[in-house]
């Protein structure tokens, strides 16, 4: 996807923070973050959101980047895990990612 931010900040086309990478996904700090560590774990490869086909082996590798973020960050006490999927849940930009937030005390919040 050549128009794709995400795309570009996972080919290094675009500067970012970035926390984590491997060989299918790239972590980085949001540009607007909404609490005091607030990450972005990104597949490398494109997909619109978390029900676009994506592969188990790209889910697993997510997964081990989140536990890799909480772990760098220090995130012991517990940290929150979104996927805004689709427009009406507040999903901006289309490329699959998932928000780590963490670093307070997040309380019960909307869940
Ligand atoms: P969404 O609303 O789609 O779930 O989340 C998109 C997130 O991407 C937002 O929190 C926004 O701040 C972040 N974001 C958008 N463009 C950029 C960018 O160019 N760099 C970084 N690091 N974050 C971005
Ligand atoms: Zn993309």
């Amino acid at each position: 996807m050549s128009d794709c931010i995400f795309c570009k900040i996972a080919n290094h086309e675009i500067p970012s923070t970035v926390v984590y990478e491997d060989e299918l996904v790239i972590a980085f700090d949001d540009l607007n973050p909404q609490a005091p560590v607030h990450t972005l774990v990104v597949p490398k490869q494109h997909f619109e959101n978390i029900v676009d086909g994506v592969p188990g082996a790209v889910l697993e590798a997510m997964t081990h980047a989140i536990a890799e973020v909480a772990r760098i960050k220090g995130l012991d006490e517990g940290f929150r895990v979104i996927a805004n999927t689709g427009a009406a849940a507040g999903q901006t930009v289309m490329h699959l990612h998932m928000h780590v937030l963490g670093g307070k005390d997040l309380g019960e919040g909307l869940v």
